[in-house]
């Protein structure tokens, strides 16, 4: 036998061997939240010995073999279909907006690799990655939520609930929603009631007030300040018996605002609203007003990292893992906004068609973002034929 025949002989039994562990990982005994974090720490490095140890034309197509029983293994964990769109997702790194499972079959390692690849996205899979956020709850070490909620998240990242076929009305406000707007529609819609944007809400708050306990300030939640029934979020004393204020404000940015505001733009606004609101109050009670601002998304402003910062450094115990503070807070709001997606989608699959629009249904007002206490249920239902994408800020 020459040594190429054997060479080869070896490169099958290599992906025999190896296929064994993408069977187990993609079977049904593992939860998401344990499968995928498993496939992406020892799924792609198994192959990359023997990539860097033969030459490029003898490996390509044992390599072609490789990487489709990595993306096999990623389309059975996360429940989607394989298509170019979700390969190229699953094969960009996550700090790209991809699932960081590393491709062998080409170079897609380095930057111009990456380019080409983000150049071939449909326009639809374009905005879900540069959508996305930096997906370092990928690895699964800080996740804060269910499996069900990984594998929600997961979905989200990959842009299976970017597409619903046809309009339908939202059960809070009764907005008609366009068919890629009802998902953007129910991360911000405070009256699409369940697992919405308020519960999301008081995650994040009872998340970052347990976070505040433990580096030992003396905290209370959601404290009436005002005679107007004006209400903080969570209020710190520290060891100096110096008051700090905080008013976590999620941000539902869809897809259509986010064109006109940039993130810190909209960072600014949120804070300017709230200093509007509390500053007087914060000044009577000699407290020091902070807006932890964050996207949907689980991307912090600069504010929240900074008190994320500090907690680390004043916390005397950790959740055990070794999770930041920023990764806890981060992760604890993609659970919520994966949970919000999921129970979306279960209605949208459940209604009935809608009658056609009115021809002269116009588009949506901007201003297409909105802040979870901003809804008030008093709001007025809209004109049930307005087509909408998100309810206007209030
Ligand atoms: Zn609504």
């Amino acid at each position: 036998m020459g040594q190429l025949a054997e060479t080869r002989e070896f490169l099958a039994s290599l992906i025999a061997k190896y296929s064994a562990f993408f069977d187990i990982i993609k079977g049904d005994t593992l939860p998401a939240n344990i499968a995928f974090p498993l496939l992406k720490a020892c799924g792609p490095a198994r192959w990359s010995y023997a990539q860097r140890s033969h030459d490029a034309s003898t490996i390509h197509p044992f390599s072609v073999q490789f990487d489709s029983m990595v993306l096999g293994a990623a389309c059975a964990i996360i429940g989607v279909d394989n298509s170019l769109d979700f390969e190229i997702l699953a094969n960009l790194p996550s700090s790209c907006g991809g699932l960081g499972l590393t491709p062998y079959r080409f170079d897609g390692d380095d930057e111009a690799g990456r380019a080409e690849l983000i150049s071939r996205l449909s326009p639809a899979a374009t905005r879900t990655r540069e959508a996305a956020d930096p997906g370092t709850w990928l690895n699964g070490k800080a996740w804060l939520g269910s499996a069900a909620d990984f594998k929600s998240a997961l979905l989200v990242r990959v842009g299976a609930f970017a597409d619903i076929k046809r309009p339908v009305r939202c059960p809070g406000c009764a907005f008609r929603l366009s068919k890629d707007g009802a998902y953007d529609h129910a991360q911000g819609c405070a009256n699409w009631k369940g697992y919405g944007p308020t519960h999301r809400h008081t995650s994040i708050v009872h998340r970052t007030a347990n976070l505040c306990r433990a580096a030992g300030f003396d905290v209370s939640t959601e404290v009436v300040v005002g005679k107007e029934g004006e209400t903080i979020d969570i209020i710190a004393i520290d060891n100096n018996g110096d008051e700090h204020w905080f008013d976590v404000t999620v941000c539902a940015v869809t897809a259509k605002s986010r064109r006109n505001k940039a993130f810190t733009q909209n960072e600014r606004a949120a804070t300017e609203r709230k200093r509007k609101t509390y500053e007087t109050l914060a000044l009577a009670h000699d407290a020091t007003l902070t807006t932890l601002f964050m996207s949907h998304r689980g991307v912090l402003g600069a504010a929240t990292r900074a008190l994320c910062a500090t907690l680390d450094e004043l916390r005397e115990w950790t959740d055990g893992q070794g999770n930041s503070a920023e990764r806890i807070i981060s992760n604890t709001c993609i659970a919520a906004s994966a949970r919000i997606v999921r129970k979306a989608a279960r209605f949208v699959q459940a209604q009935p068609d809608l009658p056609a629009a009115p021809a002269d249904a116009a588009e949506a007002p901007d201003g297409a973002y909105q802040e979870e206490e901003a809804a008030s249920p008093a709001v007025a239902p809209p004109d049930p034929d307005a087509v909408n994408t998100a309810p206007a800020e209030l």
